[in-house]
């Protein structure tokens, strides 16, 4: 199976795809991830992403289609969730090209909608642990000493794509890109909305009735 979690950054669908990984053996295509690895191994692909990613920019669609391909090779035959991929429809169209030469295909796309206002607090408010990945929130769900994590002790901190400015950027980028996407997957029947300022509880609920798991 092969799903789409598309919302704006803090929109909650990082906290689903874990849920469902956890719980279902999904495996997580997510190339934010995909690209900060890439970015601290000092891959060159990794370089030149971090010139766009600095600035508040999204990355280039080559640069994504070619990410995605080498991740699909190396995990054939497993459910992926695709996380912030596709963005646009030209990638959403790559995406489908790449999924029919290995006789694959999307099954349902989550469009996790939500109030920019609600936004802008989770995320400025977020860290995140440099070591296991661990999220938490200064007001939410703070680490028990500060800067350090619960579950490893590794360090936390504010990433520089989750401070005002950057993000105020992103979501701009993100209305300007995603919603023609949105309308595409739309027009193919594949589009599911969900309600995503619910609790993280609700949201799986809402996921878990559409899909035959
Ligand atoms: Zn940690």
């Amino acid at each position: 199976m092969n799903i789409v979690f598309i919302g704006a950054p803090g929109s909650g669908k990082g906290t689903q795809s874990r849920e469902f990984i956890e719980k279902y053996k999904f495996i997580q295509l997510s190339t934010g991830d995909l690209l900060r690895s890439a970015i601290s191994a000092g891959t060159e692909l990794g370089k030149e992403a971090k010139a766009f990613m600095d600035a508040g920019k999204l990355v280039p669609d080559d640069i994504m289609v070619n990410i995605v391909k080498g991740f699909l090779r190396d995990n054939r035959g497993k459910s992926v969730i695709f996380d912030g991929f596709p963005r646009t429809v030209s990638q959403a169209k790559s995406l489908q090209q790449v999924l029919a030469e290995q006789e694959l295909a999307i099954d349902r796309v989550f469009y996790f909608k939500i109030n920019p206002q609600i936004l802008i607090k989770r995320l400025t408010g977020r860290r995140v642990c440099t070591n296991c990945g661990e999220i938490y929130h200064i007001e939410t769900k703070p680490s028990k000493k500060e800067l350090t994590c619960d579950v490893c002790g590794g360090s936390v901190v504010h990433r520089s794509d989750d401070k005002e400015d950057v993000i105020t950027e992103r979501l701009a980028q993100f209305e300007n890109n995603t919603g023609p996407t949105i309308e595409y997957y739309r027009s193919t029947n594949l589009l599911v909305e969900i309600d995503g300022s619910l609790t993280p509880e609700l949201v799986f609920k809402q996921i878990q009735n559409v899909l035959t798991l």
